[in-house]
């Protein structure tokens, strides 16, 4: 589920995810920084609940929810990873730029919400990019190179940034 930056957006995406029903929690395992690894530790999540994959990520039950998903709604709402947080927005990184993805409205209905609404639009686009480079910025190589094998379908290109990790 989804992170805003208002109080306004804050209502009307919570009604939205809920009406969902959370599908975005359910096989999701949001890789983690050793940063947010540590937030997530401090505020009660077990270290069971990391798992490895070639990078760290929180761990799904056998139903396939989150670790984290708790009667429908993200139990560390405010302390989330930052793909969380950047939801529908996603992203790749190709050729020294981060390209950001918006899911298709087919498998996200807050995604459809910020097409029709262009000012909530750009401020959860603003915060996506911001959560993005914080996790690029603060992961390893090696795992941010795994991270980038994750398949994302149902996606769309919304937006490119120049990016040099090295001078970031
Ligand atoms: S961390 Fe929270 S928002 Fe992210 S997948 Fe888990 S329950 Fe959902």
């Amino acid at each position: 589920m989804t992170e805003v930056d208002s109080d306004v957006d804050s209502d009307v995406f919570s009604n939205i995810c809920s009406s969902c029903g959370g599908i975005c929690c359910i096989d999701a395992r949001p890789p983690l920084t050793e940063k947010r690894a540590e937030i997530l530790i401090s505020a009660g999540l077990r270290p069971d609940d990391i798992e490895h994959a070639g990078y760290k990520r929180l761990r799904a039950r056998d139903d396939g929810s989150c670790v984290l998903l708790e009667n429908g709604r993200c139990r560390l709402h405010h302390l989330k990873p930052e793909t969380c947080s950047a939801g529908p927005f996603t992203f790749d990184m190709m050729d020294g730029r981060v390209e950001i993805y918006l899911k298709r409205e087919s498998i996200c209905p807050l995604a459809g919400y910020l097409l029709r609404d262009r000012e909530a639009y750009e401020r959860q686009l603003k915060l996506a990019v911001e959560k993005i480079l914080d996790l690029i910025e603060n992961m390893r190589e090696d795992e941010l190179a795994a991270v980038l094998k994750i398949e994302e379908p149902e996606t769309f290109k919304v937006m490119e940034i120049s990016y040099d990790r090295h001078r970031a």
